[in-house]
């Protein structure tokens, strides 16, 4: 366990130094979990979202992409339950004022003791109950003196409009998948898609989370990657479907963004954590280094949904059969990722200590550099001039680092930190032979490349 807080606290440490992950409102003492996210974070970011667009949107016929506001009317989540039902059991310590929330008091206090307790789907009182019965002490002042468990809403509400009496109420989404369900009419009257089809999307949602630590895992305002997979019941077998949804999410997880399967696992829903309306929910987690937590959601929702909002909004939202007329109302499968959780992934899953140097085993194509370039020497100013060539060169085609301080070892560790798969050397041999020697920051292994076949060697590599 010391090793697992060990390497967090080593990922923190590295994401802050070398440009990933800042705290939020640092230099005002902080806010309470939100983070920023540096140059390097901020390409990282940008590739694991971009690369998940990719493969779920554009390289799919079946699946659709959109963007929508992130301020919603309140209808919106009262139709979805949200407003009503979107909420987290609280409990505050009545000594030391902490709060937290109840279900995860418990399970980590199980954890400690290598015990397991079933917390999800339990009532207040049933929470209440177990931490009375076990004397469940406080994390932060190690006293047992708590107010009642009580619950409280995840959703932000927001005052649109200037005047006390003229405002009205709208929320932060605190998810994605409503706007899709709000649009599904708009999709199907302005495009040509045909059942089964998804409708993606990636953006901002904010949820009033409590919990503090981890890091990245858990924020109160992240990014979600969702879909809202539709399919007509009569014609589709749902649990064909589920699976298919499974075998392309481990695939992302794998081979896409090359994280190790041995972390990876399947958990189904219980009966009582499962939604009502759900008749099958598994999530897929990860290994993080605290714990197999959920990384992504699989939900078959059924009609719930579109079923809620054709209630509320009086909009009748169905598919024509063109062949019988018939009216269907769409059943739907709901992946649903947090991209922030994939990126804590990756950083953890790449985190390496080998021999004395400190690397990150990113896969090649979501490391926020694919090729660094140095000169040997920079007070060369022959050596200089060809090395700004070939980063000039590579930097057209591909994100590319720059670097002349320091020795080549110092250059070297720098780029294993943040993940820069190969470092190019231009030295004096470069100016007769046209070659430069290309190290791989996994193998530590070096070979001579040709200038002229460098861009080629690069792509092969980074494409892999
Ligand atoms: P959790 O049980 O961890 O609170 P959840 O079951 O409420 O998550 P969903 O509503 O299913 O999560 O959201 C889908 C995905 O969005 C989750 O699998 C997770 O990756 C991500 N996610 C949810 N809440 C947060 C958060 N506060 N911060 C970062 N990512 C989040």
């Amino acid at each position: 366990m010391k090793e697992k807080n060990d390497l967090m606290e080593k990922i923190v440490a590295l994401s802050k130094r070398r440009g990933f992950i800042y705290p939020g409102s640092e230099i005002y003492g902080g806010l309470a979990n939100t983070y920023d996210y540096g140059p390097m974070g901020a390409e990282l970011l940008r590739n694991i979202r971009n690369i998940w667009w990719e493969f779920f949107v554009q390289q799919r016929e079946d699946i659709v992409g959109i963007d929508a506001s992130i301020i919603s009317s309140h209808k919106v989540w009262d139709a979805s339950g949200h407003t009503a039902g979107f909420s987290d059991a609280m409990i505050d310590c009545k000594n030391c004022q902490a709060r937290m929330r109840a279900d995860h008091l418990i399970e980590d206090f199980a954890g400690k003791n290598g015990e397991e307790i079933k917390v999800e789907g339990l009532s207040e009182s049933e929470l209440d109950k177990i931490i009375t019965d076990k004397k469940v002490p406080c994390p932060k002042c190690g006293e047992h003196n708590w107010t009642p468990v009580r619950k409280f809403n995840l959703l932000f509400p927001v005052k649109l409009g200037i005047l006390e009496g003229d405002q009205s109420l709208a929320y932060l989404r605190g998810e994605t998948a409503q706007s899709i369900f709000i649009n599904f009419k708009n999709v199907l009257d302005s495009t040509r898609v045909k059942m089964p089809f998804g409708v993606a999307q990636i953006g901002k949602s904010f949820r009033n989370e409590i919990t503090p630590g981890n890091s990245i895992f858990r924020t109160i305002e992240f990014e979600q990657g969702e879909i809202e997979y539709f399919f007509d019941p009569e014609k589709e077998d749902w649990e064909k479907l589920f699976n298919t949804w499974k075998d392309d999410m481990w695939q992302f997880a794998t081979d896409k963004l090359g994280v190790s399967a041995e972390n990876l696992r399947w958990r189904p829903h219980t009966d009582e954590e499962r939604s009502f309306y759900s008749k099958r929910t598994e999530d897929m987690e990860y290994n993080f280094p605290f714990g197999f937590k959920e990384l992504w959601g699989l939900a078959y929702r059924a009609d719930y949904d579109l079923t809620q909002h054709t209630k509320h909004s009086g909009k009748e939202l169905v598919v024509v059969d063109s062949e019988t007329g018939k009216k269907i109302v769409p059943h739907v499968i709901e992946p649903a990722v947090g991209i922030n959780r994939l990126f804590l992934m990756t950083l953890v899953d790449a985190y390496r200590e080998e021999e004395g140097r400190i690397f990150l085993k990113l896969s090649p194509k979501i490391t926020p550099f694919k090729a660094a370039v140095f000169p040997l020497l920079h007070n060369k100013p022959e050596l200089m001039d060809k090395a700004q060539e070939v980063y000039k060169m590579i930097k057209k085609q591909m994100p590319a680092a720059w670097d002349a301080r320091g020795n080549i070892g110092k250059r070297y560790a720098s780029q294993d930190e943040i993940g820069t798969p190969f470092c190019i050397t231009v030295d004096f041999d470069t100016l007769t032979d046209g070659a430069v020697t290309v190290r791989d920051r996994d193998t530590a292994a070096q070979e001579r490349v040709k200038i002229e076949n460098l861009l080629d060697y690069l792509n092969s590599k980074i494409l892999s």
